[in-house]
Parts: structure tokens; C-alpha cells; sequence
């Protein structure tokens, strides 16, 4: 790359040359052969001895012939000269010395060339020069089709063994690899593979690397391009290049389209400002033509990675298109110890370095942090000279790297994890032993997105279509028994509930407003309209609800009487596993991720009552 923009840095000067050579060369044929070149004293002379014999005048150069003075004593012979007027009053002079004068519009030829074309020249130079600055590699006419080659890598190096932690994402995998691998196999019994998968998750997860480690395992080519790359500059660019990445692809199947960081294209269109970005938007309609319109059997998987799915377009994800999507989380300590491991092969560790001690350490960090990590331990050593790299390096670069982390808010202290523990373990003792709640199936108190510090995942054993007053309750306890949990343990709670609260009071006001099963108020709905806001600005009061402010009132009392209820209930609860749950938050700690099986195997003789 770097060899690249040199060279066209000279392309310019090229140009520049070039201008400069044809000006030189100009004023060279026209000193050589060109009129002799008369001061116009001398020519004043000359006419005063009567020498000249025919003038023309053009604005003020003078140009005619003269009588040739040569040596030789050909006198008869002619010269041309030129020279530049400096009086203005000739006419008289010249005729006085019989010379046959005339005047001649003023050429502008020369005067074209120099204020039309060079800044023409110059500016297509320029605009040369910024076409191979924005896009190099590629030439300033093989702008359309050429421009959206892209190439396919093949052989790729990269294994599943490369990336460890994420082993639920590795599975999902496997069967695409399987499939590239036989894809006759899948089809033999009329089968489809998907065509697209998504790869979710925060950024340095490994995406990317498991991106490229199913093209390495099924040893198929390999074609990446980023999202942020189709978003040119000029309009219908980037509809090209989707283009001929699928007519390249389907020459090449089995292989793997990836696009990296879709969400540079693939966000939602309905979000754009008015007219917004039109180039993006066609490149996404053309990803989805394209998407719709090959057939699946041609062995072409469309892989693709985000961090921020829910940006993403809809349309991107119905069937037929992103149908699959494969969760790449943070990774929990075993998983950190292992990301750890691989990379730890590349440098020279001491004997007595225990990664598990730094796993422990690390909570929140993600496999690139972890690898950058190992790398700035490497060169911690290196600078003190040591031939292996030891436990105080690695302790010294994670401390650093916290310190980065830190300013993002995305490391926990200690404290802090402890509190998201006990919250976590609330929700899932408060799930286990409430009538009619889902089972838990997953708690973590590894950090998830954005906001979430922790999750506590419950699967419903069932579908279902109605709910009953106990089911809805039970959903608000076990929202609330995060914040009871801290509260109980910690005399105190933390911010952490918000999302929670919030969603309890949305079931609560649900209940009370729209499904009739409030105390006071009856077998009746309450309507909460949302209006636009352009139409409740004028009329408020009438527009927000339908009802008076006493029933508002009403209504009001109603959600916070079965919070509160609630929340005494759920404490209660939770007062009676006290047990339970500091077991089920200190297992926590140690392990980040408990599972149903790890999660119940802690209940002890505790029976469940959600099982019932
Ligand atoms: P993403 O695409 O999710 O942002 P990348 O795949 O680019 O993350 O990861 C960046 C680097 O971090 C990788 O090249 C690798 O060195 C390291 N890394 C990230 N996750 C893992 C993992 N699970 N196992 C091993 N290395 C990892
Ligand atoms: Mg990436
Ligand atoms: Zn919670």
C-alpha cells in the first residue's frame, strides 16, 4: 500500500511536467525560428532610415519586415521582427517612411490555451490525484466495473483451534463448514442451507477470526470486504461492487462471501434523515436483490458480523436472507484462560506464569484485549531484558489495559461484580421458587452489550398465547428480585436495576390498564395513547388519556400498591434461601456462568417449586 501511494503521488508530478515541458518547448520554437526580436528603439532607428517596410499591429506588438542588414550584402533580402509599442502615436511616423501598416485583431488563440486548458489540465490532475488517494489501486477509468473487483483469499490459515472460548458460536459453525465441505451430502435430501449468517457480538470478540476459521476449516476461498468499503463516494459505486462480489462469488463456489461490520450498510433504512444517504442505501437494496436472487445450492454462504445488530435493517434479517444469527459473547473465565493460552504460545512464557491467575483478573475483557494483553507483557519483558516473559509482566499489562478499559465503563471492581452476583442470584432464586415462573436456564454476570453488567436467561418450558394475574406477578417478582437481593444483602441498591424496575412497571401498568386486573378499577381498560407529539402539543391534557386525572390518580395507585406488594413478597422470599443464595452469588463469582444443571445442582434439598 505504502508503494502504491508513492506512485501516484509521482502521477501528479507527471502531469505537472509535463504542462511545464510543452510551455518550455513553445517558448523555444518560438525564440529559434520565430521574427527577430527588435528592441523598439531599434525599430525606431530602423524606421527613421527608412528599413521597414511593412508593419501590422496587433494590440501593441508590432510585428513586419525590415530590410536585412546581412554581412553577406544581401540587402534586398527581408527580415521579419517584432517588438512591443511603447508610444501610442506610429501612424503618422510610419506613414512619413511609406511603410505599409495595418492593424489586426488581437489573437486570443495563445490566451485560450493558457486560461482554458491549463486549468482544465490542472484540474483533472488534481482530481487524479484525489481518485488515487481515496482508492488506490485501482485507475482513474477503470471506475465502474473494474473498480468493484474484489479478490478471493484462498487457502487461509486460520483454524477453529485459533479461537477459543467461544464454543456454542464454534458448534453453530461447524455445520456450515460441514456443508461447504460435502454439500452434497445436505442436498441429497433436498435440504437448504442458509444463506446468511450473522456473527453478533461486542467488538474484538472474534468475529472476524471465526469468520475466517470456517473459510480455513473448509478450506474454501475467502471473500472479505468491510461494509464501511462499499460506501463510496460516488453513487452506484457500491451496488456495483455487491454486484460483482456475488457474479465472483458464484464463480468460485463452494466459498465464503464475509462482510465485515455490516451495520455501515445495513442500517435500518427508515431510521435515514429525510433524502439521507442514498448510496448506502442503494448498496443495501442491491446486497438484498442479490441475497433473494441466488440459489442456495450453488454453495455460496454469506457471512457477515456486527456489533450492533439492532441497528441493523429488518429486511436483512428475514428468512431467506441473515436468518441465522450466532451470538460471540464476552468470555467467561474459563473461556478468557483459554483465549489466553493461544496466545501465550507465541511468546516465550516463564515456567512458574499461571494464566488461570490472570483469567481470574480479567473479567470483561474481550479476546482482543486478551491478546493485546499477552503481546504487551511480551514487550514489558523485552525491555527489561528478561528471556521469558513472567507473572509481574502480564499482572503489569493487564493493569494497564484496565486502565484504558476503565475510561470506556467497561471493567467491574470487585465490589461491583460481587453486587451484580448477588442481583443476578436473586432473579434466579426468586425465578426458581416462584409458581408459574420460566426456568432459569443460564445466569452470568460476565458483562453483555452495553448496559447489562449481568443476565439471568429463563426459557419458557411452553409456548403460550394467554397469561394468567399469577403468571404476570410471578414475571414482576422475579424482575424484582434482583433489587431485593442487593437490598437484603448490601442494605443498599444500585443503579443496576433500572432496566428491571422498569420493565416490572410496564407489566404492572399493563395489567391494571389494559387487561382489567386491577383492585378498584374494575373490568375496564384505560387506554395510554401514544400520539404523535406534533398532535398532543395543541390539545394537551385530552390527548395523553382518555380518562380523568382522578382516575390517573387511580391508576397510579393501583401500579404502585403491586410493586410494593411485590417486592415485600419477593423479599420475604429471599430472607428464606439466605442460604441459597449466598451460595448460588459466591459460585458466581468463581465461575462467571452458571448453567440449569450447575444452577440446580446449588439449590440442595431446596425442591423447586417452578418445576411443578
Ligand atoms: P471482532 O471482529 O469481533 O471485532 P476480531 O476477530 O477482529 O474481533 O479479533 C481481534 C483479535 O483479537 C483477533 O485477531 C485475535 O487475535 C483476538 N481474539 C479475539 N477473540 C478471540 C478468541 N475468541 N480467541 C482467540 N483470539 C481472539
Ligand atoms: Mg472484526
Ligand atoms: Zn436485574
Amino acid at each position: 500500500m505504502k508503494n502504491m501511494e508513492k506512485h501516484h503521488r509521482f502521477s501528479l508530478w507527471y502531469v505537472l511536467i509535463a504542462i511545464w515541458g510543452v510551455l518550455l518547448l513553445n517558448n523555444l520554437i518560438v525564440t529559434s525560428y520565430g521574427p527577430k526580436n527588435l528592441p523598439y528603439s531599434e525599430f525606431l532607428t530602423r524606421l527613421q532610415a527608412g528599413d521597414i517596410t511593412e508593419v501590422s499591429i496587433t494590440g501593441d506588438v508590432i510585428a513586419g519586415a525590415m530590410k536585412a542588414t546581412g554581412k553577406d550584402g544581401e540587402n534586398d533580402a527581408t527580415q521579419e521582427f517584432v517588438t512591443r509599442r511603447v508610444d501610442t502615436d506610429l501612424s503618422n511616423e510610419l506613414a512619413k517612411h511609406n511603410v505599409v501598416f495595418r492593424a489586426q485583431p488581437e489573437s486570443t488563440f495563445l490566451r485560450d490555451i493558457l486560461s482554458w486548458i491549463v486549468p482544465i489540465l490542472l484540474f483533472f490532475g488534481i482530481w487524479y490525484f484525489m481518485m488515487q488517494r481515496l482508492n488506490p489501486g485501482q485507475g482513474v477509468m477503470a471506475f465502474g466495473k473494474n473498480k468493484a473487483r474484489v479478490y478471493a483469499e484462498k487457502d487461509i490459515e486460520t483454524r477453529f483451534s485459533d479461537v477459543a472460548g467461544c464454543d456454542e458460536a464454534k458448534t453453530e459453525l461447524e455445520e456450515i463448514v460441514d456443508y461447504l465441505k460435502t454439500p452434497e451430502r445436505f442436498q441429497r435430501l433436498g435440504g437448504q442451507m442458509p444463506k446468511g449468517v450473522l456473527l453478533v457480538g461486542p467488538p474484538g470478540t472474534g468475529k472476524t477470526l471465526l469468520a475466517r476459521a470456517v473459510a480455513g476449516e473448509a478450506q474454501v476461498p475467502f471473500f472479505s470486504i468491510s461494509g464501511s468499503e462499499f460506501v463510496e463516494m460516488f453513487v452506484g459505486v457500491g451496488a456495483a461492487r455487491v454486484r460483482e462480489l456475488f457474479v465472483q462469488a458464484k464463480e468460485k463456489a463452494p466459498c465464503i462471501i464475509f462482510i465485515d461490520e455490516l451495520d455501515a450498510i445495513g442500517k435500518s433504512r427508515s431510521g435515514a434523515i429525510v433524502g439521507g444517504h442514498d448510496e448506502r442505501e442503494q448498496t443495501l437494496n442491491q446486497l438484498l436483490v442479490e441475497m433473494d436472487g441466488f440459489d442456495p445450492r450453488v454453495g455460496v454462504i454469506i457471512m457477515a458480523a456486527t456489533n450492533r445488530p439492532e441497528t441493523l435493517d429488518p429486511a436483512l434479517l428475514r428468512a431467506g436472507r441473515f436468518d441465522r444469527q450466532v451470538l460471540v459473547d464476552r468470555p467467561d473465565v474459563i473461556g478468557r484462560e483459554q483465549i489466553l493460552r493461544v496466545h501465550a504460545k507465541k511468546v516465550a512464557l516463564a515456567p512458574e506464569v499461571d494464566l488461570s491467575i490472570i483469567a481470574r483478573k480479567t473479567p470483561g475483557f474481550s479476546g482482543a484485549d486478551l491478546a493485546n494483553a499477552i503481546n504487551e507483557a511480551a514487550l514489558l519483558a523485552a525491555r527489561k531484558d528478561k528471556d521469558a516473559v513472567g507473572m509481574d509482566d502480564l499482572e503489569e499489562a493487564v493493569d494497564r489495559i484496565m486502565g484504558g478499559l476503565e475510561k470506556k465503563n467497561r471493567v467491574i471492581n470487585p465490589q461491583e461484580k460481587k453486587v451484580v452476583a448477588y442481583h443476578e442470584a436473586g432473579h434466579a432464586i426468586v425465578a426458581t421458587f416462584t409458581p408459574g415462573a420460566d426456568a432459569v436456564h443460564k445466569i452470568s454476570i460476565v458483562p453483555r452489550g452495553i448496559g447489562a453488567l449481568g443476565w439471568t436467561q429463563q426459557l419458557p418450558t411452553e409456548d403460550r398465547y394467554l397469561m394468567t394475574q399469577t403468571e404476570l406477578l410471578g414475571k414482576i417478582d422475579v424482575l424484582l428480585g434482583g433489587r431485593a437481593a442487593e437490598r437484603l444483602v448490601f442494605g443498599d441498591v444500585s443503579t443496576g436495576a433500572h432496566n428491571d424496575l422498569q420493565r416490572a412497571t410496564d407489566i404492572a401498568m399493563a395489567m391494571v390498564t389494559e387487561y382489567g386486573m386491577g383492585q378498584t378499577l374494575g373490568q375496564a381498560t384505560y387506554p395510554r395513547q401514544n400520539r404523535p407529539v406534533f398532535l398532543s402539543a395543541d390539545q394537551s391534557g385530552l390527548a395523553g388519556r382518555e380518562y380523568s386525572e382522578a382516575t390517573a390518580a387511580r391508576v397510579d395507585a393501583e401500579v404502585k400498591t403491586i410493586l410494593e406488594t411485590a417486592y415485600e413478597r419477593v423479599t420475604a422470599l429471599l430472607t428464606g434461601h439466605m442460604a441459597v443464595l449466598d451460595r448460588v452469588a459466591g459460585e458466581l463469582l468463581e465461575r462467571e456462568v452458571l448453567d440449569e444443571t450447575e444452577f440446580k445442582a446449588l439449590l440442595g434439598d431446596a425442591p423447586p417449586t417452578a418445576a411443578a
